[in-house]
């Protein structure tokens, strides 16, 4: 009978063929569809069901024909099955990150080391001291977790954490600067990734923005001129993302300090990144650090937990204690504080820079960002042969020369010596695009999607951040690889 119901268009063999689906109750009655439910419980697979019912109905309607095995349980078992792993599997995945941008703010940013990810479990799963003084027996303070271990690593008074570096300099504009005017370099004015713009910040915390200097040049008289009652406190922007190249000039942070505390204003730095660690002695391009920012006479600094610290999304708040009390009393500081994980987290990176000899083993970001050239080629080879396998008929794959991008707001021009898999269609000329946008959509599309990107006619695979760990994971993804 089934078949007989397929390739007719008179529209009373269409309403035979919607009446021949079968019911939900027949298919929940089927013993697979029962295995799916102990599997995956009945609501989902009801749902699941009635959606692929609806499926079929539409295409009886619109092209009349039925599939002839429509009454097979292992077809329907197979289609709901399918169904049913698309819509259970987590939103937030797990994917390659193996696009040449290390921290890559579309991907999560910093990876973080497994002592981090133990005391998250720790602090997730058990009750713990996230407000509890376990010395005196009464409540504490959640900053108290942390704030040894920053004194300890940056010299500073006091230190506290907001959700994100963006809460972290909102906060402080707001509580130090609110219906006041804060003096800023026309040359910082910098967004960051689209949604953080200092002068929107800075509106949004209620203070007024007093642009001083140009975009390339801005001296110290161009602040000193700018000082008057309405004055709150002098701001330094890290211009973390760009450079401005040629005829420029920006005042020090020591001459920022000294202007500004010469009028009894403080003076703030918001580093963006903001590393611990000397960068330059690991062979990577030197960022500024807060403890510097202090050493020159900063009253406040500000930076990202997830950038090139490598721990969890945090804004970090360093400096003088009286300040940094002033910030912790503002009510939005209860809006914008951070949860036990994030202390649990930022705990275990922190302490992993006592050990500086140790750093770019232990912590995930700096393993990634020094790892040697070697040692990426190695990884290149490794996988080549089965890329190259799968790509068969479609594409070339070789290693080539690439460069990697620290990411996150450090600068473009900052690249790291790497290699990548470069995977080249097959047609050249017309065609190519197309093909060149299958490859990338069928990385894309792996139960681990593979991220790459399309640079000079090739997708490339920049394998910094394939580590060996991964590779077997990466190995079974290319074994999946189907492309059309
Ligand atoms: C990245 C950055 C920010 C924002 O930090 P988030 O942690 O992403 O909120 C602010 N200022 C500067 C200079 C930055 O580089």
């Amino acid at each position: 009978m089934p078949s007989s119901l397929s390739n007719s268009a008179s529209p009373n063999s269409t309403s035979a063929m919607l009446a021949a689906i079968p019911s939900v109750d027949r298919v929940l009655n089927m013993a697979a569809t029962q295995a799916l439910i102990t599997e995956y419980g009945r609501n989902p697979v009801l749902s699941a069901l009635r959606a692929l019912l609806t499926e079929l109905r539409d295409q009886v309607t619109r092209s009349h024909t039925l599939p002839a095995d429509i009454f097979s349980e292992p077809v329907i078992n197979i289609r709901l099955q399918s169904a049913l792993q698309r819509t259970s599997r987590p939103s937030l995945r797990p994917v390659f990150n193996l696009t040449g941008t290390v921290l890559h703010t579309n991907l999560g940013r910093a990876q973080m080391p497994d002592v981090a990810v133990q005391a998250v479990i720790n602090a997730m799963t058990r009750p713990c001291n996230l407000e509890y003084d376990l010395d005196g027996g009464s409540r504490g303070d959640r900053d108290s977790l942390i704030e040894p271990l920053l004194q300890e690593l940056t010299g500073a008074e006091a230190a506290t954490v907001v959700n994100n570096n963006a809460a972290a300099v909102f906060l402080a504009l707001n509580t130090l600067g609110l219906r006041k005017e804060v003096i800023v370099s026309r040359g910082e004015l910098v967004e960051i990734g689209g949604s953080f713009r200092v002068p929107d910040i800075m509106s949004r915390a209620g203070c007024r923005l007093k642009e001083v200097g140009t975009t390339n040049r801005t001296h110290l008289k161009d602040f000193a001129e700018a000082i008057s009652v309405k004055t709150a406190m002098l701001l330094k922007v890290h211009t973390s993302n760009y450079a401005i190249q040629g005829f420029t000039a920006s005042v020090a942070e020591k001459d920022l300090a000294g202007l500004a505390h010469k009028h009894g204003l403080p003076f703030m730095v918001d580093l963006g990144s903001g590393t611990l660690a000397d960068l330059a002695k690991l062979g990577l391009p030197s960022e500024p650090t807060p403890q510097e920012s202090l050493a020159n006479g900063a009253d406040l600094v500000t930076f990202s937990g997830d950038k090139l610290l490598g721990g969890p999304q945090a804004g970090i708040i360093i400096g003088r204690k009286d300040l940094i009390a002033k910030i912790k009393k503002n009510p939005l500081k209860r809006a914008l504080r951070v949860d036990k994980m994030t202390y649990a987290a930022l705990d275990a990176v922190l302490r992993l820079y006592r050990d500086p000899e140790r750093l770019t083993q232990n912590l995930p970001t700096l393993r990634l960002l020094t790892r040697s050239l070697t040692e990426i080629e190695t990884a290149a080879k490794d996988v080549l042969p089965i890329v190259a396998l799968a790509l068969t008929g479609h594409a070339t794959v070789a290693i080539k020369p690439c460069q990697s991008q620290i990411g996150s707001g450090s600068l473009p021009v900052n690249l790291l010596p790497s290699a990548c898999l470069t995977i080249t269609p097959l047609i050249r000329g017309k065609g190519e695009g197309s093909v060149l946008k299958k490859i990338e959509q069928a990385f894309r599309q792996l139960p681990v999607p593979i991220l790459g990107r399309i640079t000079d006619g090739a997708y490339c695979l920049d394998m910094r951040c394939l580590e060996d760990k991964n590779t077997h994971e990466f190995v079974s993804q290319i074994k999946q690889l189907r492309l059309t």
